[in-house]
């Protein structure tokens, strides 16, 4: 055991698929190591970057990880780097001591023992698809490995070109729209580009004539089987995706930030398997507050975290909408609210503001509906893999819906702002302010009853800062 203390992140964008603050946790645990790890998400491009690393110097940060698309700009900020790091011009792992930035680059050790633990049969000829920040580390571990020839390919050629001149060992550029015209001389393809990954188009080859032998590997993670994969797999090729290398290249940013050496164990590995197959739930994270408090800015910068979010206002106008689940129902309790087959919201309040007494009967067919679309997005936020799922629910407290969640965040603002934020909106009375508020709870009572309060009457910046201190206090207590 040691006392060692850190604190570190995962910057880039977007962060929130990353794997990095689960292997960091099981690290921590094992070894006792106090500290966190947080979410860094950093959308602009080098100067915002560099804002970042100033921002986390001043915070004590003991260093990060960086992930796409700021390896290069990580690189750049340092002031000292490793070998490894010069020799391939980007860096994934930063250490901040004394003042200054220290690179290194880890990808290069955590491919090479990916491809290790693959044996492929032959190791004549290798075929690298992408020349970005990964790329570099994938094709010197090749090397490593002992590929004799190893050709690159790359959509903007001048790319692979360049990462050909750097390295002397890299054999070809091949063209881009020619590579998938032979594949038949290779023993191992690798996938360094972002295609194939969530939300991006699949990396598409037909590898019917390919030899047998052949291993086809993927550096993406998630999913954890791109299409690329599966068409190996089907073909009967042995394959290997990117979790290997992932855990593998974490291991030397640990020690450097911990001075200890921690291990991939099977367990781990299975652990991290059972996240991206959506076999352990996301922490429940209930979003709260009182109208004209800022809710949905603050599920907003949630998301931009990784937090996989809901709305319950949202849910309400699906059902409402043409089609929607409780026209009918609504249709039959209070014909005079439908228009053109929804529920028209305007007609609906003023329905309610004349008779309030029909508030129960509405609520009593509306919600159940919600709940069901709630409980859907739980199950989708899980099958993704999120460390957390956060439902935005105006009227928690109120309705009593706060017992399955782990933890309650409110939302709150000075009142002078809150009502000035209401009142802008467009049709909003004095009169319609005044009944909404009625039914809600005081506000002392909402934030007495939180587990963590979140202020929005700060600048942006400020509730951004408080949302992120939140987000990391509740992984850390409930997700790892
Ligand atoms: P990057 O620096 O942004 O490079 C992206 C690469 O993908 C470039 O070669 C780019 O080609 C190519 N690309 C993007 N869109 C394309 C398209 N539509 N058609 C053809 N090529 C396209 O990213 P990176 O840091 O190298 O990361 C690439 C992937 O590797 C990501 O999915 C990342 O998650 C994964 N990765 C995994 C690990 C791991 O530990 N398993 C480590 C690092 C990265 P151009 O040059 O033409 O733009």
């Amino acid at each position: 055991m040691t006392q060692a203390r850190f604190r570190g992140g995962i910057a880039g964008w977007p962060v929130g698929h990353s794997l990095s603050p689960v292997i960091n946790a099981w690290w921590r645990r094992e070894h006792g190591v106090t500290g966190s790890y947080e979410h860094l998400p950093c959308e602009g491009g080098e100067e915002e970057f560099r804002g970042l690393i100033a921002r986390l110097k001043r915070d004590d940060f003991t260093g990060i990880n960086v992930t796409i698309p700021h390896k290069e700009n990580a690189y750049r900020a340092a002031d000292t780097a490793s070998d490894r790091a010069k020799a391939l011009g980007v860096a994934n792992t930063l250490v901040f001591s004394g003042g200054g930035v220290h690179a290194d680059n880890t990808d290069e050790e955590g491919f090479h023992a990916a491809v290790m633990a693959a044996e492929p049969d032959r190791k004549t000829r290798a075929l690298v698809l992408g020349a970005g920040g990964a790329a570099p580390a994938v094709c010197m571990a090749l090397h490593r490995a002992g590929f004799e020839t190893i050709d690159v390919t790359n959509r903007t050629r001048e790319r692979a070109e360049a990462l050909a001149a750097r390295f002397g060992f890299l054999s070809t550029v091949v063209d881009w729209s020619d590579f998938v015209q032979d594949l038949s001389a290779y023993d191992l393809i690798v996938n360094t580009t972002s295609l194939g990954m969530h939300g991006q188009p699949p990396l598409a080859i037909d590898l019917s004539g390919v030899p047998d032998h052949m291993v086809v590997a993927d550096i993406i993670y998630t999913p954890m089987e791109t299409p690329l994969l599966a068409a190996a797999k089907a073909r009967g090729l042995k394959t290997f995706n990117g979790l290997a290398m992932l855990a593998y290249q974490a291991v030397p940013g640990f020690e450097h930030w911990t001075g200890i050496r921690p291990t991939v164990t099977p367990e781990l590995m299975a652990h991290l398997e059972d996240r991206l197959l959506g076999r352990i739930a996301p922490v429940a994270i209930a979003l709260t507050g009182s109208i004209g408090m800022g809710k949905s800015t603050v599920a907003d910068m949630f998301a931009r975290l990784g937090a996989q979010t809901w709305n319950a206002d949202e849910a309400v106008h699906r059902l409402y909408a043409e089609g929607g689940a409780a026209v009918e129902a609504v249709s039959e309790l209070f014909p005079d609210v439908i228009k053109n087959g929804a529920v028209s919201r305007d007609k609906l309040s003023a329905h309610l503001l004349a008779n309030p007494g029909d508030f129960p009967a509405l609520e009593a067919v509306v919600h159940p509906l919600v709940a069901q679309d709630r409980a859907l997005a739980f199950e989708r936020a899980q099958r993704a893999g999120a460390l957390a799922c956060v439902m935005d629910i105006p009227l928690l407290f109120e309705k009593h819906l706060e017992t399955p969640f782990q933890a309650v965040v409110v939302v709150t603002a000075a009142e002078a702002v809150r009502r000035r934020r209401v009142m802008d909106r467009p049709g909003m009375t004095g009169e319609k302010f005044n009944a909404i508020v009625a039914r809600q709870m005081p506000e002392s009572e909402k934030t007495a009853r939180a587990d963590y309060v979140v202020r929005t009457d700060l600048s942006l910046q400020e509730t951004a800062a408080e949302v992120s201190d939140v987000y990391r206090l509740i992984l850390e207590k409930y997700a790892y």
